[in-house]
């Protein structure tokens, strides 16, 4: 198989901040990025019951992939604050309870680390994703962003806990950044690098 050729690939996400930036990601790429919106299945609110980012990322693609028979993206992320405990952690979309509810999120958050004082709101997103290719084939990739939690919330770009997270480098919030600046140094933005680089290689 070659890679020369263009590729439909289904990405199990119906979150549109995620779509977004993971359709940014692939631009370069000779693939054809079809969102589970635009496929003739709406993505059911599986049970995301994995321990890990990559368990949860796997659960996404499978699903797809056994619906489809096509190429499945899917990325699993979250915040991990240390004063939490690495929490919410991969309970990070529905930490308030109702699934993806930002500013509910972002809410509970800020009480959470009330009274913490700014050296130790130390915190990183994590991202795990994955491609099926076939029955015997993931390509798998994680990437990292450390920052730390600031007390109120700035900016209007990007998604969910965005204007509460300081990359480390910088002053802004990723909520301040431009798209190309948050694709650069993010947790989704290294993991798609990275396997990017392992599709490129696969196909070699
Ligand atoms: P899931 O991967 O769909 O389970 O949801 C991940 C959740 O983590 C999102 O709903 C956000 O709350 C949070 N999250 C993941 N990546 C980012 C990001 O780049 N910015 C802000 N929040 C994020």
């Amino acid at each position: 198989m070659e890679l020369g050729m263009i590729r439909r690939i289904i990405m199990a996400t119906g979150n549109s901040g995620k779509l977004r930036e993971i359709s940014d990601l692939f631009a370069d790429m000779p693939c054809q990025l079809i969102s589970m919106r635009d496929w003739r299945k709406p993505l059911p609110s599986i049970e995301e019951n994995g321990s890990t980012f990559f368990e949860n990322a796997c659960i996404k693609a499978d699903w797809v992939f056994r619906e489809s028979s096509e190429w499945s993206l899917a990325d699993d992320s979250g915040l991990m604050v240390d004063a939490l405990g690495g929490g919410p952690g991969v309970t990070s979309a529905r930490f308030a309870g109702e699934q993806g509810n930002a500013e509910a999120n972002n809410a509970k958050l800020l009480k959470a680390l009330e009274g913490v004082a700014q050296r130790l709101r130390t915190a990183r997103f994590a991202c795990s994703v994955v491609l099926r290719i076939d029955e015997a084939t993931l390509l798998h990739a994680d990437g990292y962003c450390e920052g730390r939690i600031i007390e109120r919330p700035r900016g209007s770009g990007g998604f969910g806990y965005d204007p509460l997270f300081v990359p480390d480098g910088f002053n802004r919030t990723f909520a301040e950044l431009t798209g190309e600046e948050k694709h650069r140094i993010s947790h989704r933005g290294k993991a798609l690098k990275a396997l990017k680089e392992q599709i490129y290689d696969y196909f070699a």
